[in-house]
């Protein structure tokens, strides 16, 4: 009689996989702190991508590489058919010029941690790959390495838009589109902040936003010599700005509404009146409801400005993303594997209707599928500040690869019934077909010519 092979028990898989990722935790930490020393921002990111490849390759985990410019997406496969489950690392950069990691040359720095995600998604694959591990579960665990989350730099996704090399903005939107998660079920990934008030934070939701580039067109002349031929787009966007300061006013309790912008282009030179002006908008808000509210009166602002000086207004607004909402069953399966490793108290649970002022293109991807985006300590600083910093590289990278990988095996261990449970349970909002008509549905780009003042 054949000898039947000795099947682990649950915790003896996670032991396992504990014990894997401890072992090789120096790879991954070193692969964090080699991106963190070469931040590239979103689609910009070849280096970090061949980077990941490469490690990718070293432990022999097979992938496909390219997909929305600079995305990875590896597959690790269980011995039985089953349900697949996705783990995200972001590989972009912010802007953020004044921080201790920036590169000198284009301001990008990893002020958001995303180096992080990368070692813990790829820690947690490489723990799943411990003996006997994968053949004990039914299904497969996708590694999906993405590009640009951070909505930045709208001209120069503008152009590559226009070169036909993508069409929507943010890496998880691209993914969608493309099919690239078409066969993923679930997924799961993380950021890293600095927090005082637990260990790992779980739930909640993110605020949801659309991008908007807006172009004041004036009239050039001579600033000095005759000002009274020109218009002056800067005074046009100078307006406009008021205009949406005015309109905070009546922002409601509640909404989580944000207004804000940055001028890309102010003038060419001094001595002219200047005859372009160019500005990044964002419009954020708790539903998409309210953000299409704002946003009308977003784009009354700005043509405020165009005719005050009678100019015009280009504006193109762009999809953005949608509120997150974390799955209650996969958050409860990580919080029972968090709790392992922290203190009791340092597992903090908010409420589904906590909605925080920034957003995440994993809120798209949630509105089709199970997700969840915890938190997890380990930096000292703000997000996307100077003097955001990762210090604590076990709790930033290694307890979350584990927490990750024993989630995995809650869910596709014993014949995937886990997973089976979450997918019993999930009603998507949207399918992805809807999805996407809803997004492309946000996107307009008009111009309001302003100069009769009718
Ligand atoms: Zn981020
Ligand atoms: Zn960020």
């Amino acid at each position: 009689m054949r000898k039947k092979p000795m099947t682990k028990t649950r915790d003896e898989l996670k032991a396992a996989v504990a014990e894997r990722i401890e072992q090789h935790k120096e790879t991954f930490i070193r692969l964090v702190k080699d991106i963190l020393h070469d931040p590239e921002t979103g689609f910009r990111e070849f280096s970090t991508s061949r980077r990941v490849q490469r490690r990718l390759e070293e432990f022999g985990i097979a992938h496909q590489a390219g997909i929305a410019l600079t995305g990875i997406k590896g597959v690790l496969k269980g011995a039985a058919p089953g349900p697949t489950v996705a783990l995200f690392g972001e590989l972009d950069g912010g802007r953020v010029p004044g921080h201790l990691h920036a590169n000198p040359k284009t301001g990008a720095a990893h002020a958001c941690g995303h180096n992080a995600q990368i070692g813990m998604a790829l820690g947690a694959c490489v723990g799943l790959q411990a003996p006997g591990v994968l053949e004990a579960l039914s299904g497969n665990v996708a590694l999906c390495i993405l590009p640009a989350e951070e909505l930045i730099e709208v001209e120069h996704r503008m152009a590559l838009k226009d070169e036909g090399k993508l069409e929507f903005f943010s890496g998880k939107q691209e993914f969608i589109r493309l099919g690239a998660l078409d066969d993923v079920d679930m997924v799961m990934m993380a950021h890293v902040r600095g927090s005082a008030e637990g260990a790992f934070l779980l739930g909640g939701s993110s605020n949801c936003h659309v991008a908007k580039q807006v172009e004041f067109y004036g009239r050039q002349a001579h600033a000095a010599g005759n000002p009274h031929q020109g218009i002056n787009a800067l005074s046009a966007a100078s307006v406009a700005q008021h205009a949406m300061h005015a309109i905070r006013e009546t922002f409601k309790d509640g909404d989580i509404t944000r207004i804000h912008w940055i001028v890309t282009r102010g003038g060419d030179e001094l001595n002219a009146i200047p005859p372009q002006v160019n500005m990044e908008v964002r419009v954020r808000g708790r539903t998409p409801e309210i953000v299409a509210e704002w946003d009308r009166k977003v784009n009354r602002c700005l043509r405020a400005g165009a005719l005050a000086v009678g100019g015009k207004v280009r504006i193109r607004t762009f999809p953005g993303y949608l509120p997150l909402i974390n799955n209650p069953d996969l958050l409860s399966l990580f919080r029972s594997n968090a709790e392992r490793f922290v203190a009791p108290g340092e597992t903090v649970t908010y409420p589904s209707d906590y909605v925080r002022g920034g957003s995440e293109d994993l809120g798209d991807v949630s509105y089709i599928k199970p997700c969840i985006h915890p938190y997890t300590r380990g930096a000292v600083g703000w997000n996307h500040s100077d003097d955001f910093d990762i210090v604590d590289y076990d709790q930033a990278v290694v307890t979350p690869a584990k927490v990750f990988a024993m989630t995995v095996i809650d869910l596709l261990a014993d014949g995937a019934a886990g997973a089976r449970e979450v997918l019993g349970r999930f009603q998507p909002k949207m399918t992805k077909e809807q999805y996407l008509a809803f997004q492309r549905a946000q996107a307009m780009d008009r111009v309001f010519d302003e100069a009769s003042g009718e």
